[in-house]
Parts: structure tokens; sequence; C-alpha cells
């Protein structure tokens, strides 16, 4: 059946599925220990996880803009990081979840970028025919945090395996990048605001009207098990940091119910959280269908 959107505000809200892989669940745990960890996301034997790569399409009634939030790893790892990746295409894929939607790269006007790590801009490009790079979306505005760009074109030796030269070079050779500030408003109901712990400039959208308001979380939550406060990837820049802004978003998601988008998790689509007792947990896990 085909996806109802979800409406808020003169949005309609879609999800989009780019394929699935996998990485390292102590590296997206962190301190945490695995006899912990994998009661909650049960590891392979390669100690790895299930990730999501789920994406957001927001479509402005008012201006017509049809946004993509993210676009997943994308198809131009070789065949020996696709299995230390694990990257399965079979689950979902970006072009052919567009198309379930009646669309095509081409109808994309603007590209929103979280952050620029590989598993988030990667279906932005891809090798044609010749072997050649090409951007998928030629039509779109990409939308990039501007302290975010400074990081991506000048990374640390620790986050550099994350910013792939396939993925950054020809962004920043595109004609039409659009650097933007932090809290950038896209359009009434529509702004994003900045989580520098797993990366500077992370920016997060926040879709919202009177009655509701959805997040989509990236990597600042990646998934239902990462709502403790002190889970946090061992992934991230700065994890100090990472747990300040946690504490006040969930607290603030808690007082006023929003509606958490999870990007990375391959069971939970969104959640609610609750604060009880000086602790977060989850309160609801949903889909976009139970909010549509
Ligand atoms: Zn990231």
């Amino acid at each position: 059946m085909a996806q109802q959107p979800v409406k808020i505000g003169q949005f309609e809200l879609y999800t989009v599925e780019t394929g699935r892989f996998r990485l390292d669940g102590g590296a997206m745990f962190g301190v945490v220990p695995k006899t912990l960890w994998s009661r909650k996301i049960e590891a392979d034997q390669k100690n790895r996880i299930p990730m999501a790569t789920r994406c957001l399409l927001i479509k402005s009634t008012a201006s017509n803009r049809i946004y993509l939030v993210d676009n997943g790893c994308g198809d131009k790892f070789s065949e020996k990081m696709s299995s230390i990746y694990s990257l399965d295409f079979e689950h979902s894929e970006l072009v052919r979840s567009l198309a379930e939607l009646g669309l095509q790269p081409g109808d994309i006007t603007d590209l929103v970028f979280t952050h620029l790590h590989f598993d988030h801009c990667g279906g932005t490009t891809t090798y044609d025919e010749d072997n050649k790079l090409v951007h998928r979306f030629h039509n779109a505005t990409y939308h990039i945090n501007k302290r975010h760009w400074q990081t991506a074109t000048h990374p640390n030796a620790r986050e550099k395996a994350s910013f792939l030269k396939e993925n950054i070079e020809p962004i920043s050779e595109y004609d039409d990048l659009n650097f933007v500030d932090d809290r950038h408003v896209f359009e009434d109901g529509f702004t994003t605001i900045p989580a520098d712990g797993h990366t500077i400039g992370q920016q997060l959208p926040f879709i919202y009207d009177d009655n509701r308001t959805l997040v989509y979380c990236a990597d600042l939550v990646p998934t239902y098990a990462h709502v403790p406060v002190p889970w946090v990837m061992g992934y991230d820049m700065f994890p100090l940091q990472t747990l300040k802004e946690k504490e006040s978003f969930l607290q603030e998601a808690a007082d006023s119910e929003w509606y958490l988008y999870l990007e990375h998790d391959a069971q939970n689509e969104i959640i609610t959280v609750l604060h009880e007792n000086g602790r977060f947990s989850v309160n609801q896990s949903m889909t976009m269908d139970d909010l549509a």
C-alpha cells in the first residue's frame, strides 16, 4: 500500500529507507559494556549491530519544495567496504524508495544534510557507466551547516575516516551549495537546531505546528538504546558535550511530547520519551503510519 504522509503544518512527511548496514557495537555504545548494550540490540559474530539509514522526505504544500534529509551510504563502496559494513540494499534502496513515492532524484529541490559522515551523504553521488562521479540530485540546493563544512573539509585525524573523499570532493565542486547558520529557518514550521557533540555543526531538522513536533534525531539519538543519557557513541568527537545536549534535548522532548524520528534504529522508526526519577526512557515506539 502506498505510504500515507504524516501531516504537520504545511508539510507532508514520508519515510525514505535507503538500505541497511552494520557498525561495530562497541563503537556505537562507547563506554557501555557489551553485557548491557547487547541486551538491547543484538550483535552478529563480528560484533556488529544492524543499522538503518532512514531518511526523511518533506514536501511543502506552501512552497512546493521537496526536501530530502540525508541520503544514506550510497552505492560507491568497493566490494571490500560493502562487506565490512554489510551493506544491504535488498531491504531498501534510495532511488527505489523515492520511486515508491512516485519521485525521481531530479524531483528533489533541496538536500538537507544533518552532517557529512558517509552514512548520511553517500547517496548524493554515484558512478555512471564511465565510472565518473555524478550528482544524483542535480536540481537540488545542498544545505550544509557552515561550521560543519569547516570540519568536514579540514577533519581531525580521528574523524577523517568518516569523511570520505569520494563524498566530500564532488560536494565541494557542486554549484548550488547553501552554507547555513545554526537554527536555520527553511520555512515556517521547519527549522534546524545544532548538536555539536557528535561532530561540529551537526544540524537536526525540527518540523512542527501547534499540535505536533517531529525531530530528525540523526546521531544525537541514533537508536532507541541511546536514550539513557550516558549511552553515548564512541564515535562522538565531544562525548561530554553530547551528554549535555542529550540531557536538555530529552528533557524538552519528554515535556513537549516530541516525536523522535530515528535515522539509525533498525527496529524503531519513531519514539517518544519519558522522564521519571531522574532518568529518561522510551515511552512509545511507533511508525510513520501510526502518525499519518
Ligand atoms: Zn555521524
